[in-house]
Order: structure tokens, then C-alpha cells, then sequence
């Protein structure tokens, strides 16, 4: 496996980030992992997966389509000596821009030409419904067509996936509802070895992991997805498997052990 860093963001912290906490106690909570206090800070960090017959890119990034502080998957993947034409399936956990953007240039070139895309199929029936489009308030109109420009030109071929199933051997799909209504985390699995990819159960895992009743402003169901993260969180502490986070600091993988008021990310260690 092969963790790929595509860039970071940087920007005003929104009004009502995290629904339940004021913005001074979060701007204490950075404060106290050594962030800018005055801003909030986003990594993105898709993940790739060699099962020995098939290269497997989980989540995608933003190509050219977001900030210009990211975008850098595939010179990323290129100096891992990963070719993007080579990689055989892209998994999405869920279609938030920051995971889908990075599947078709801003010019709409698809960015894994030769790759099957596998979404999943709660979040395609959500999304991709019109009539949900239509009804959905003004501020969530943009998501609905950055979702379109990403799939639109490729439906016929995108393979939609169901949780409890393996997606291609040794990578399974696992119900992480709640950010989304299909959002989805995925297992690896090699011999008795294992890894969770957590996708966004939490955002960075030194806030969210730590405090799993944060409720982000982006979980769009807030009591399914604190949840899903204590389920996904205590099974990862009691199994010791190594979890991997989209959005914790490069490599942005490592273990989970629980505390008294939530969960601790530990890195791990390479040597
Ligand atoms: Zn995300």
C-alpha cells in the first residue's frame, strides 16, 4: 500500500463548523496539536493499493479543479512510480469533491483513463437522483453538480458496489454511513494482516478522533455519523489494526487506542 499526499487547504474557520462546540473551545482544542489557531487546515490523502494481480486507488483527490495547494495525486503517484494508466480500479468511499474531483481534469479528460470506478451504490441512488436535486436548498445545488461533472460522462460504466462485499480480492467494503448517506470505509486484507481505511469517519483524528461527538459540519447526519465512528474507532482499538485517514497528517495512517473521552491516533511507526 501507498499512501498519496494530493495537497492541503487553508482558510477562514466557517461559522458553526463544529455544530456542537464554540469556535473558541475548537480554536483551543488546534491550539493544543500545535495548529494555526485562526484558520482551519485541510490534507487529503487518497490511498493506493497493490493486491499483487491489480492496482487499486482509493478516493481521488482533486486533480486541477481545487486549490492551487492541490492536485499533486498523480505527480505523487508518478514519483512512487505508480502510472496513473496502470492503475486497473479506482474505489470512491463517498462523492464529496475533495474524493471525486481528482477522477476528470478541469478540462474533462478522466484522469485514470484505463481504470474501472466503483462508487458506492447508497451514495449513486442519493446523489445521482434528480428529483433530490431539485428539491435540495440553494447551498447544496454545487455539490449536486460537481457530482454530475465527474459522473455524468461516465455512468454507463461506473460500477456501483454494495457494503459486506469484496470489491477486488482482499478489499472489502464496509457501511460507514453517516458523513454521507453511502459513505463508505474499506477494508485491505493480506493473510491475517488488516487495514481500515476510515475515509471521512473522522476529518483530522487528533480533533474528531479525539472528540467523536464533534459534530463536523460537513457529516450530514450527525448522530448516525458519531455512530459509525465510535463503532469503526472501537474496533479498530480493540483489533490494534491499522487504520488509515483520509484527512490526518501525511502518511496519514497509524493505530487507534481509546481513552476516557474518546480515541488517541497513533502513528505509525516506519523504520
Ligand atoms: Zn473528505
Amino acid at each position: 500500500m501507498t499512501q498519496l499526499h494530493d495537497g492541503t487547504t487553508r482558510g477562514p474557520i466557517p461559522d458553526g463548523f463544529v455544530r456542537n462546540v464554540s469556535k473558541e473551545d475548537f480554536q483551543e482544542a488546534l491550539g493544543a496539536i500545535f495548529m494555526p489557531t485562526d484558520q482551519w487546515s485541510n490534507t487529503f490523502t487518497p490511498l493506493v493499493v497493490n493486491n499483487g494481480s491489480r492496482l487499486v486507488l482509493i478516493d481521488s483527490g482533486f486533480s486541477n479543479n481545487g486549490a492551487p495547494t492541490t492536485g499533486n495525486l498523480v505527480a505523487n503517484m508518478r514519483a512512487a512510480g505508480i502510472d496513473p494508466n496502470a492503475i486497473n480500479t479506482v474505489v470512491i468511499s463517498h462523492f464529496h469533491p475533495d474524493h471525486i474531483n481528482g477522477l476528470r481534469t478541469k478540462e474533462g479528460a478522466a484522469v485514470y483513463p484505463n481504470a474501472e470506478i466503483m462508487v458506492p451504490a447508497a451514495e449513486w441512488a442519493f446523489w445521482m437522483d434528480d428529483a433530490r436535486m431539485s428539491a435540495a436548498p440553494d447551498a447544496m445545488k454545487p455539490l449536486f453538480n460537481v457530482i454530475r461533472r465527474v459522473f455524468a460522462p461516465m455512468a454507463k460504466d461506473v460500477k456501483q458496489y454494495e457494503w459486506g462485499k469484496e470489491l477486488v480480492p482482499g478489499i472489502t467494503a464496509v457501511d460507514a454511513k453517516g458523513h454521507t448517506p453511502g459513505h463508505t470505509a474499506i477494508t485491505i486484507a493480506s493473510g491475517n494482516a488488516r487495514l481500515l481505511y476510515v475515509a471521512d469517519t473522522t476529518n483530522n483524528p487528533l480533533l474528531f478522533a479525539r472528540n467523536p461527538e464533534w459534530r463536523l459540519m460537513f457529516d450530514m447526519d450527525g448522530d448516525q455519523a458519531i455512530a459509525t465512528r465510535k463503532r469503526l474507532l472501537d474496533m479498530a482499538a480493540a483489533d490494534r489494526i491499522q487504520v488509515s485517514f483520509y484527512h490526518a497528517i501525511f502518511p496519514a495512517t497509524g493505530f487507534i487506542s481509546k481513552t476516557a473521552s474518546g480515541y488517541d491516533f497513533v502513528p505509525a511507526f516506519w523504520s
